[in-house]
């Protein structure tokens, strides 16, 4: 049985404006959106023996009910909202924190009200300052208010199955996780490592805080985490969303999809 599910949102255009524009291939044209690029959301959640652990919110889409999607697939997949007990934040922009919070009926509440939300502190005070256009601070006020909020500080660790390391690369705070249980060893990178393509790619950024620092996190990711079985989590990913190393007969390794 899978321990670990994409919940995904959908696959959107991004132009220079920073919005999200839904983009279903099957009904749109990417020629029709020039100077675009293409994103596609994948929050995780996680089984683990302290409840249910959900890596990044996604944007916080809603159904024509006002239901967030992000629940809708929780239950699709048989569990219950309420037995998420963690909320892991890689970083908060908005394509990643939208799902902390619901605005059904006009007013903001938590998601997630049995669930501690982790963040940590550094990305959580430049979120709230708004310091850039990838921040929805609207989504912070109701966090703040709720009491679901814990920050965390540089590397440590949540419970005896979760941990966490301050990466910086793509945000300065931005911050990776480990789920170690039932044996496996799942690792989120949030977006520093985004996508299977980039452990294979030499390349760094432009939009990153520290595009080289990101470029080196990458390489660490896979030179450790390929030998030791690690299950990669890539929350931007268009073709593997969970991912396996597997040695090949030349014996490097390439990453195979988990089903
Ligand atoms: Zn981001």
């Amino acid at each position: 049985m899978a321990l670990a599910h994409s919940l995904f949102e959908g696959s959107f255009s991004v132009d220079a404006s920073k919005k999200f524009i839904p983009f279903d291939p099957t009904i749109h044209r990417a020629i029709d959106r020039p100077s675009s690029m293409f994103i596609h959301v994948h929050p995780f959640l996680i089984e683990t023996s302290d409840g249910l652990v959900l890596c990044d919110t996604g944007l916080g889409l809603t159904d024509l009910d006002g239901e967030l999607l992000l629940h809708k697939n929780i239950k699709k997949l048989g569990y219950e909202t309420k037995d998420v007990k963690y909320v892991l934040m890689s970083h908060l922009h908005k394509d990643h924190a939208g799902g902390m919070v619901s605005f059904e009926e006009g007013a903001g509440r938590i998601a997630f009200p049995d669930a501690e939300y982790m963040v940590q502190r550094g990305e959580w005070e430049d979120a709230y300052s708004g310091i850039n256009k990838s921040y929805r601070t609207e989504i912070f006020d109701v966090v703040q208010r709720s009491g679901n909020l814990h920050l965390i500080e540089g590397d440590g660790i949540i419970n005896k199955e979760i941990r966490y390391n301050l990466s910086g690369g793509h945000t300065q705070y931005h911050q990776t996780f480990h789920i170690e249980t039932g044996e496996k060893n799942y690792f989120f990178g949030g977006d520093v490592l985004p996508k299977p393509e980039e452990i294979f790619q030499n390349y760094s950024a432009k939009y990153d805080f520290d595009g080289r620092r990101s470029r080196e996190l990458r390489k660490d990711y896979w030179n450790e985490g390929a030998p030791n079985d690690w299950i990669y989590l890539f929350y931007h990913s268009k073709t593997i969303a969970i991912g396996i190393p597997e040695l090949q007969n030349d014996g490097r390794y390439t990453i195979i999809n988990i089903k």
